[in-house]
């Protein structure tokens, strides 16, 4: 969603410089545009106003200049004013007209078109002295002042004519000239508006674009300080708010659910992440009561920061509420799911000064709380890192264990009680560290959380393999050889290719190893588990689910795996008695196994009565100290020679315990 939305903003952004780009060149078009039409207004309003205009007044005076000098001279005629008021009236009407026709001329294109003018004006200019000179004679000849006069009116008449036709043109001129200039102006107007349209387009597509990209960055924000599934503030806020926290007083809690690889194995991805997001609301809910603020880490591991110490009455009400959280069943798509949580506590400054400490000091604690057995809480104490220095350098040394050949098989044999015949051996590891026998229970749990396990059990598959070989070559009765498969290393990409290789190599058949996988291995990834057992059954191998009974699976895996064998653990053989609930339980598995066709074998037999009570019910084989201990090769190898011979002399006391 996140992407989605920047990469629309980088689209966008690439839309806007676009507009922007645009934007600039509309502006300089229109500045350019703009200035050649004030220009064109301009030229043409000057003409208007300097030349047409004043024409037409000049037109307009001069007429009635020429109106006024026509009424002197008639007045003159009809003798209503005196020589002298006539002279002077002529005299200005003459200096007017004299002024106003030259600047009639001024707003004429063509200068000619007022050539007849020019000539009739001059002929009715010499009237008024030929007038003047009729009328100061002493014998008036009227017949000849009232053709002067006459003739002044025909010249008049024909100017006032040619004047009407001059107004014509300049008010076409003027109006043309007007048009145009209304004509630019508005075209003026329309690419203003034009530019301002798309000025405020462009100023609302960006405010959008700012928009979205502050939505984009908030969201990307977001993302980068929570967690997706929880929406809860994830590791780096958390780490953030240690930093920002510097000397105040705070305790760092940190939480994860117990067994949760078991329980995603049992109710998949998809509802686990549901159960984080309810588990987590529920630790939410219990730590804000009391001041807590929740973080997710990862996975199913939560950090609660108190902004308090130990010290603080809430604290352990809250580390007791937040264990008792426990206690109340969480239900998913309608299934019952109980969620224990371990915690880890670590309080500054007295179990760490920088951040980086109080983690890993709550970490520390937290594993003890897990390795504890769960649904505890547990402080911070140097011992606890103590103990982690000695795993690590523990872990260390493993990992040299396989090339440094301190690795050795040992070999417990397996009888089939009916028969009273060795029907096989398990093979179990011993690391031979400095002399000292490490026992497999101390590091195989480590050897599996390291990863280490892969490269050592494949070593441990390659001995088996081999010794099997050995033991069997020349051999009527094939010994089967029970090699544990641990789950991390049976989920391991390459481990078909492993088993492959190794039984080709040795030269072993497939049909004398039998693998032990746990009821564990199962439940994490069913189908996967399914399907590599029916390609380990189609090559040929048997496979058996050890420590049966001990595990979370149902029983209805057992309709789709197909074991060939169960292993009943021997925490139900430790005490076993006729009536106890032990009983009932193994007595139970021997019937369920046989009625699936599936042998069943009882390991940890140490007694004379643990045996005869399995014998009684049907049990096929067993395994235990009783018999032998897990023997070194070579003592095995004489341990199957007793086997063979002709009474079987073989007793717990007779073979040395590993
Ligand atoms: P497991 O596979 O259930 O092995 C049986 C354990 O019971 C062995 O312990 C064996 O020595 C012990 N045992 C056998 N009979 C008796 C008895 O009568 N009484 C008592 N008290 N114990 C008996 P060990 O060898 O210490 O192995 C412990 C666990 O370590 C094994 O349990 C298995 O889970 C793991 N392990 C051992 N060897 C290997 C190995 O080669 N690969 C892997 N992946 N795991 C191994
Ligand atoms: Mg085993
Ligand atoms: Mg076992």
């Amino acid at each position: 969603m996140g992407l989605n939305l920047s990469s629309k903003c980088r689209e966008y952004g690439w839309g806007m410089y676009g507009l922007l780009v645009t934007l600039i060149l509309a502006s300089i078009y229109l500045s350019v545009a703009v200035n050649q039409t004030s220009n064109t207004v301009r030229e043409k309003v000057t003409t208007l106003l300097e030349e047409k205009i004043p024409s037409l007044t000049g037109l307009s005076d001069y007429e009635s200049a020429l109106l006024r000098y026509q009424l002197a001279l008639n007045k003159y005629f009809a003798r209503s004013i005196s020589r002298d008021r006539f002279m002077v009236v002529e005299g200005e009407a003459r200096q007017e007209m004299a002024i106003t026709f030259n600047y009639m001329l001024k707003g004429l294109d063509k200068p000619d078109d007022v050539n007849n003018i020019r000539d009739s004006y001059a002929a009715d200019l010499a009237l008024a002295p030929l007038l003047d000179a009729e009328l100061t004679k002493s014998n008036v000849d009227w017949n000849k002042a009232r053709n002067i006069l006459v003739d002044l009116n025909t010249n008049t008449i024909a100017i006032r004519a040619q004047l009407d036709q001059l107004q014509a043109q300049l008010e076409t001129a003027s109006s043309v000239s007007t048009t145009e200039v209304v004509q630019d102006v508005k075209a003026s107007s329309f690419l203003v508006h034009l530019y301002t349209a798309g000025s405020l387009f462009i100023a609302f597509f960006m405010i959008y674009q700012f928009k979205a990209r502050l939505t984009s960055e908030r969201k990307l924000a977001f993302q980068a300080w929570h967690d997706p599934l929880t929406k809860l503030p994830n590791r780096l806020s958390f780490e953030h708010r240690l930093t920002v926290l510097g000397e105040d007083p705070h305790t760092v809690v940190l939480g994860a659910a117990d067994r949760f690889a078991h329980i995603v194995g049992g109710i998949g991805h998809q509802r686990a992440d549901q159960l984080i997001v309810e588990v987590t609301k529920r630790i939410q809910e219990v730590a804000k009561l009391h001041g807590g603020e929740v973080f997710r880490l990862d996975g199913a591991n939560i950090a609660v920061l108190y902004k308090f110490t130990n010290s603080h009455t809430d604290f352990y009400t809250s580390l007791e509420a937040l264990k008792r959280l426990g206690t109340l069943p969480v239900y998913i798509e309608e299934q019952e799911i109980h969620v224990t949580v371990s915690l880890g506590v670590s309080e500054y400054p007295i179990h760490g000064l920088a951040p980086s400490d109080l983690l890993k000091n709550a970490d520390a604690a937290l594993t003890a709380a897990k390795e504890s057995g769960g649904d505890s809480y547990v402080f911070y104490s140097h011992s606890l890192n103590d103990r982690s220095q000695e795993k690590l350098a523990l872990q260390a040394a493993l990992g040299h264990a396989v090339e440094h050949a301190e690795l050795e098989l040992y070999y417990q044999p397996q009888f089939d009680i009916t028969r009273s015949r060795l029907v096989g051996f398990e093979a179990l590891v011993r690391w031979i560290r400095s002399d000292l026998i490490v026992s497999p229970a101390d590091f195989i749990p480590l050897a599996e959380s390291s990863g280490l396990i892969v490269p050592i059990g494949s070593w441990i598959f390659r001995e088996a393999c081999n010794q099997i070989k050995i033991w069997n070559e020349g051999r009527e009765e094939k010994l089967l050889m029970a090699i544990n498969i641990s789950p991390r290393q049976f989920n391991h990409p390459d481990f078909m290719l492993m088993v492959r290789e190794h039984l080709a190599k040795s030269g072993a058949d497939p049909s004398w190893i039998e693998l032990e996988i746990t009821e564990g291995v199962m439940i994490q990834r069913p189908e996967r588990t399914a399907l590599l057992m029916k390609h380990l059954r189609q090559i040929g191998t048997k496979l058996a689910i050890d420590d049966f009974g001990t595990g979370y699976s149902s029983l209805s895996y057992l309709k789709h795996f197909p074991a060939s064998k169960l292993k009943i653990d021997q925490s139900f053989i430790r005490q076993l008695k006729l009536g106890s609930s032990d009983a009932a339980i193994v007595q139970a598995v021997i019937t369920l196994g046989h009625s699936l066709g599936i042998e069943v074998i009882a390991e940890g037999v140490e007694t004379e009565e643990q045996l005869s009570l399995l014998r009684n019910w049907g049990c096929d084989q067993i395994q235990g100290y009783y018999y032998s201990r897990p023997l070194p090769a070579d003592k095995a190898g004489d341990f199957m020679d007793i086997c063979a011979g002709p009474t079987m002399a073989w007793n717990n006391s007779t073979l040395a315990p590993s």
